[in-house]
């Protein structure tokens, strides 16, 4: 991602107030340079529900009074609606073909915890909503159940949930890594966004997303890693659980969210 271009520095022609709005701009396309975002997309304001969305590899401002509104919000920005507006009626990657809704995310925008699982399954793509169907019913059995347990007042609807892409793949298959990688810039800014103290992995394809491990979900869990600066647990995917011989890792399951729990909500 280009941050500078003809005018974004104020050295072309153009009035002081563009210059202002240019410089301005360059800050936003840096602060995402920053955090490692190579690539930005671009709707024709235009045509905001126009689904055919451009790569724009080159975001310099276009010429004219007024440049074009920045394609992702500012830095400061603590809500997510601007990443929903983004994600749009998306047609981004080939997941959108199969879709019945897009599945954004759940929960507390405020939350210091974040749990991020692979992708939607088929209750999911129906209601629109992560983690509604069984393996959804056994992840807030497992929050709810853990929490009050270990004395720690928390609800499903205190936490935030989501997943590595918001679009139910074919038959439940795993994410490309092109999926992964297109859908994942909205992951990514819906963590910036939150900044929670603690993410928590489900499985292994959420574990390797955020880690950028190549191990299995096995050896990962129970252990920290990070995603930039914020500690990440991986622990078991709930559907994985619900496999009547898994008792054991059920057991490590709760394991893995205590520890979670306990670093996210005791006192300092
Ligand atoms: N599995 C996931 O990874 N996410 C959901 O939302 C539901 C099932």
């Amino acid at each position: 991602m280009k941050s500078e271009g003809p005018g974004a520095g104020g050295q072309g022609p153009g009035t002081g107030e563009a210059r202002v709005a240019g410089d301005e701009l360059r800050r936003y396309l840096e602060f995402y340079q920053d955090l490692g975002i190579k690539e930005i997309y671009r709707r024709d304001s235009k045509k905001r529900n126009d689904a055919n969305v451009q790569a724009v590899p080159d975001a310099s401002p276009a010429p004219g009074p007024r440049p074009p509104a920045p394609a992702v919000p500012p830095p400061d920005s603590r809500s997510l609606l601007p990443i929903l507006e983004d994600i749009g009626d998306c047609r981004r990657c080939r997941l959108h073909e199969a879709r019945t809704n897009i599945v954004f995310g759940v929960g507390n925008e405020q939350s210091p915890l974040v749990f991020v699982g692979e992708g939607p399954g088929a209750d999911e793509d129906a209601q629109g909503i992560p983690f509604v169907g069984r393996a959804g019913q056994l992840l807030t059995q497992m929050i709810e159940g853990t929490a009050k347990r270990e004395g720690i007042a928390l609800l499903r609807q205190d936490v935030y949930i989501c997943n590595v892409v918001k679009c139910r793949p074919p038959n439940n298959r795993t994410p490309e890594p092109d999926e992964m990688e297109i859908c994942g810039q909205f992951l990514f800014r819906q963590l910036v966004t939150i900044q929670p103290k603690a993410i928590c992995a489900l499985g292994g394809t959420a574990a390797r997303a955020l880690t950028g491990h190549k191990e299995g979900v096995t050896k990962m869990r129970g252990k920290w890693f990070q995603w930039r600066d914020i500690p990440v647990m991986v622990t078991y995917h709930p559907s994985f659980l619900l496999r009547a011989y898994n008792q054991d890792a059920k057991r490590e399951a709760w394991e893995d969210l205590k520890k979670v729990l306990h670093f996210v909500f005791d006192a300092a």
